[in-house]
């Protein structure tokens, strides 16, 4: 199985080659040269299987340049002991035709584990697959949860190194100290003076920097990073909705065959793309619903095949979302336009240029068949959370709750009753405040002191890592002038 980019489709690559490079250099992302069906019966066998054989099945059939015992090795580690349900990512049933996939019962209690906890394995085969003699240095902007999860899983990961950088001002006190007491070898952490657009734009910058490629080079360092650009990361995702399927099969809900619908709290469109790459390779779905925040420039996209993201930043408190350019969207643009290398990279043109693109009525019809979307506001999602936790006794977090918001939305509006799965990206503990404000209880401080509030006010159990935060020592205060973050990167390296 070949890779090609998105941009340039002469540019093939095996799959260890695709996700030792992250992006082509082209610009173009990494995509499977044709999306593998699942054959028939697969869907059988999967059933039976645990989530950590689903995820070597499932990857085995995109990546035929790893072994089926490495992969199985792999998972073997990925989904282990740090995280807290063998099930890996267990699916509530909360009525008849509503299913909730929780996908944070990792190391860092957001959805970022399920491929953060993998992504270093593949990589490291890889640099060993394709020859690369260097060893590697993630270096991550992050705006909270991709950081943490990041570290947690390439900790003291051999042959890598791993630095993140997060704005002073821009991430609550829990992720903040996630991410500070982090333990580990191989990893630095760095606060930026600035908002998250400075820490964003100084690691590019570091990335572009030749002669800083080259002084590193010598001492035997390559830069790479750990977004959700690099096929290394999707791969991951597409197992939880195959694996959700095949739990629903086997407990009864869904009959073998029947399709179903799945809701996705999304911002840079790469957890959704992976349930679309699903549905290609033949798992039985209906449609994709896509939630967004206030920050809604994909439901506009959905809508009217217009994406266009000159328009206001909103702060919301489903952070994780809070974005404006989708860049895995950039893969289905791709698929959608029949692998038109040339079209896809007329939409990137425009969109780098003008802000805006305007797909063809093809591939908005395209569109149409697939994925509906909708948005919700802050004020909306803390009544959906108030209301699932009094009416459900079942507490979730804003991101889960904007998906949950539209679900009710697009239930009402389109009278679809298709068994749905909403996909549940957090825990509520990660983000205390906003939470226990949608249950009435307005607190003045963020702090880890929140935690306790929580489980006290909800009477539900705040996971491990984070009830452990209370006693947690920050290990990394440093703080960086935005202009001044490659020394930070050349210190590390020594
Ligand atoms: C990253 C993240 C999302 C958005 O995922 P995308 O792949 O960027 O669409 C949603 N919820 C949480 C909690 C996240 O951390």
């Amino acid at each position: 199985m070949k890779y090609v980019s998105t941009r340039d489709k002469s540019v093939r690559l095996s799959g260890a080659e695709a996700i030792a490079r992250g992006l082509s250099r082209d610009g173009g992302l990494f995509v499977p040269e044709t999306i593998p069906a699942l054959e028939s019966g697969a869907i059988g066998k999967l059933c039976a299987m645990t989530y950590r054989e689903r995820a070597a099945y499932i990857m085995g059939l995109y990546l035929d340049d790893y072994t089926p015992e490495e992969l199985a090795s792999f998972a073997e580690r990925a989904y282990g002991d740090a995280f807290d349900t063998p099930l890996t990512a267990p699916v509530r049933s909360v009525d008849e035709k509503t299913h909730v996939l929780e996908l944070w019962h990792g190391p860092t209690c957001a959805f970022k584990d399920m491929a953060l906890q993998m992504l270093p394995h593949l990589l490291t085969s890889a640099l060993l697959k394709t020859g690369e003699e260097k060893r590697v240095c993630i270096l991550v902007a992050t705006s909270g949860d991709t950081g943490k999860a990041a570290l947690e899983g390439f900790r003291d990961v051999g042959r890598t190194r791993i630095m993140v950088f997060y704005p002073r001002d821009g991430v609550s006190d829990i992720q903040k100290l996630q991410m500070t007491s982090q333990a580990g070898e191989n990893v630095g952490v760095c606060a930026v003076a600035g908002n998250f657009d400075d820490a964003q734009t100084g690691v590019k910058t570091i990335f572009s920097d030749e002669a800083f490629r080259e002084e590193i080079a010598e001492r035997g360092w390559f830069l790479s990073s750990a977004n959700s650009i690099n096929w290394g990361r999707l791969l991951p995702q597409i197992v939880y909705y195959i694996s959700a399927y095949c739990d629903l099969v086997n407990r009864g809900a869904v009959k073998a065959g029947e399709k179903i619908n799945f809701c996705v709290p999304t911002g840079n469109f790469g957890n959704i793309l992976a349930g679309y790459y699903a549905m290609r390779m033949g798992l039985p779905v209906n449609r994709l619903v896509c939630a967004s925040n206030r920050n809604d420039v994909l439901t506009d996209f959905i809508k009217t095949g217009v994406y266009d993201k000159n328009r206001p930043f909103h702060a919301t408190i489903s952070p994780s979302m809070d974005i404006l350019v989708s860049s895995n969207l950039e893969r289905l643009l791709f698929d959608f336009s029949g692998c038109d290398d040339k079209a896809t990279a007329g939409y990137m043109a425009g969109l780098s240029s003008t802000g805006r693109y305007e797909v063809t009525p093809d591939v908005k019809a395209k569109l149409d068949a697939v994925f509906s979307g909708g948005f919700r506001s802050d004020e909306q999602t803390k009544e959906t959370i108030g209301k699932v936790f009094w009416e459900q006794a079942y507490l979730i977090d804003t991101h889960t709750a904007v998906a949950w918001g539209v679900l009710e939305d697009y239930r009402a509006k389109t009278g679809d009753e298709t068994p749905c799965v909403v996909v549940s990206t957090a825990s509520p503990y990660k983000f205390c405040a906003a939470v226990l404000d949608a249950l009435g209880d307005r607190e003045e401080t963020d702090g880890v002191g929140l935690i306790d509030r929580l489980a006290e006010k909800s009477g539900t159990k705040a996971p491990r890592p984070l009830a452990a935060l209370k006693t947690a020592e920050a290990r990394f205060t440093d703080c960086a002038e935005k202009d001044a973050m490659l020394p930070v990167v050349r210190d590390f390296l020594r």
